[in-house]
């Protein structure tokens, strides 16, 4: 696989986490998700969850198993955010090393093309999930108005160095008669 197709996402959600519903999920036949927290669950800047995304927890975990999979050091941090959701949690991942995602794909005991890697970075979410092997899906971060104008340049930055690369950031169209195969490389 070349290094263009291992940053190529393959969903580009164009919304939140929150906007990944259940029939996207049953679409591209996913039976469990591996989630980054920062900025992917919550801001941040921010140690509590929002109440949507509880309540986008609880109905996306009557279908698949999830796990969070954190570069944060902080385990207080992700702790708390994992806790708080009722979640399993593995925290300093260093993706794009695969290592922390693959303990959470083992630990589901589902093959890995069918658990989907969820994150807000290209070159660590979707990197780490693609050179694994699993299905990935970048969405829009979560952020705070506040410090969403400090964030952004890493973010600009990396879709301007992907797009030199070759990767489509084109948000993908859930028209759900489309064969998912079609969008793998
Ligand atoms: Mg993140």
């Amino acid at each position: 696989m070349s290094k263009t197709k291992l940053l190529q996402p393959d969903l580009v959600l164009g919304d939140t986490i929150l906007g990944l519903t259940p029939e996207i999920l049953t679409h591209y036949h996913i039976k469990g998700l591996v989630l980054d927290v920062d900025e992917t669950l919550v801001p941040i800047k921010q140690s509590q969850v929002s109440q949507e995304l509880e309540q986008w927890i609880e109905t996306i975990r009557q279908m698949t198993p999830i796990w969070l999979v954190s570069n944060n050091l902080s385990e207080g941090r992700i702790k708390r955010i994992a806790n708080s959701l009722t979640l399993p949690y593995l925290l300093g991942a260093v993706k794009p090393s695969r290592r922390k995602l693959r303990q959470a794909v083992q630990a589901m005991e589902l093959p890995v093309n069918g658990v989907a890697m969820v994150g807000d970075r290209l070159f660590t979410d979707v990197l780490a999930g693609n050179r694994l092997g699993m299905f990935t899906i970048l969405v829009k971060p979560m952020t705070d108005t506040a410090v969403a104008a400090r964030h952004s340049p890493i973010h600009n930055f990396e879709i301007w160095l992907s797009q030199i690369l070759g990767v489509s950031l084109i948000v993908s169209q859930h028209e759900f008669t489309k064969d998912d195969q079609s969008l793998r490389g």
